[in-house]
């Protein structure tokens, strides 16, 4: 089970059962648990590293168990791809994110937040009525659709002529997609080609071990020359660049000075619920 400060998370699948078995349980638990509202979303500042101003925020999901507690979506968010509960759980998260940003939106204006930006999965692009959903949950709530980022996880599966259609179609409504994990993906440079993104997220793997004079292993060495290459590439291509998964004030500096401009992770600001990003919103309103 993973054990983690602040996170408090419970592993969902339990002892001796054989996999098939819990993940059939989990399917209709998670059917159950939509039904019961039992999802959260909490939200991640995404922040200028210059200033610390939040440039965005992005949405994760949380199932709050009314037995096990708080389960985590790397638990979840599997198994709900393959009952394709996914659709319906995912259309939640986009709904109540844009009503929140909007809200947020009207009460702040756009020099406290930018931009809102859900998880997409794939299996959600391949749902007929995924454009038609996204144009709804804009118009529902307000929000323009040039604060809305979806962030996908790029994989072989973007590829199709049909989600690659749904892509454009998204990217001419004036929302704004995001590669999220950049760098662990099979061909990221040739994905980047076919995808109308506007921002690539740099991989936590990247980061971790940034802020390092001296790289102790050939990998470590490794992965701060992508880091290096992606701002690069993302700045030669115009894309916007979000640095994910930063855990100390060495990591930002560091990344800054190889002109990241936006960060994201721990050091500055955990994921929270919304009232708490009110509050803060707030605060720095008054200030
Ligand atoms: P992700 O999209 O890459 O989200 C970033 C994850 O890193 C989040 O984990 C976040 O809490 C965590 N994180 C942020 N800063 C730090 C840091 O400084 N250090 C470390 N160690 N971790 C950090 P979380 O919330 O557990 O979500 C895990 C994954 O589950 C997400 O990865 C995303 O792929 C998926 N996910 C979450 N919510 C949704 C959703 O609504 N829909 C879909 N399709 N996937 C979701
Ligand atoms: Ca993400
Ligand atoms: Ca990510
Ligand atoms: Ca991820």
């Amino acid at each position: 089970a993973k054990q983690r400060g602040r996170g408090n998370w419970v592993r969902y699948a339990g002892g001796m059962e054989r996999p098939a078995s819990a993940h059939a349980r989990l399917g209709g638990d998670l059917r159950r648990a939509l039904d019961a509202a039992e999802f959260r979303i909490v939200y991640q500042p995404i922040v200028a590293l210059a200033d610390g101003r939040i440039t965005g925020v992005e949405a994760l999901v949380r199932w709050e168990h009314p037995e096990k507690g708080l389960v985590s979506p790397a638990d979840f968010i599997p198994a709900a791809e393959r009952t394709g509960l996914i659709v319906p759980l995912g259309r939640f998260v986009l709904r109540e994110t844009c009503r929140q940003a909007a809200a947020w939106l009207a009460e702040f204006g756009p020099d406290l937040l930018d931009k809102a930006a859900p998880n997409v999965s794939v299996r959600q692009l391949h749902d007929p009525d995924f454009v038609a959903d996204v144009d709804a949950a804009l118009a529902d709530s307000g929000l323009p659709a040039n604060r809305l980022v979806l962030e996908l996880t790029e994989s072989a599966v973007l590829r199709g002529q049909h989600v690659s259609r749904v892509l454009h179609e998204l990217h001419d409504m004036g929302v704004r997609l995001a590669l999220d994990d950049f760098g662990t993906g099979e061909s990221s440079l040739s994905l980047l080609r076919a995808f109308p993104a506007a921002i690539v997220k740099l991989d936590k793997s990247f980061v971790d071990g940034i802020e390092l004079d001296e790289p102790d292993t050939p990998a470590a060495h490794a992965r701060q020359a992508v880091a290096r290459a992606v701002v690069q590439l993302a700045d030669a291509l115009g894309l916007e660049t979000v640095a994910e998964g930063i855990e100390n004030q060495e990591q930002a500096d560091r990344l800054l000075r190889l002109g990241y401009a936006v960060g994201q992770g721990y050091h500055l600001g955990r994921p929270m619920p919304p009232e708490k990003l009110t509050e803060i919103f707030a605060a720095r309103r008054v200030r």
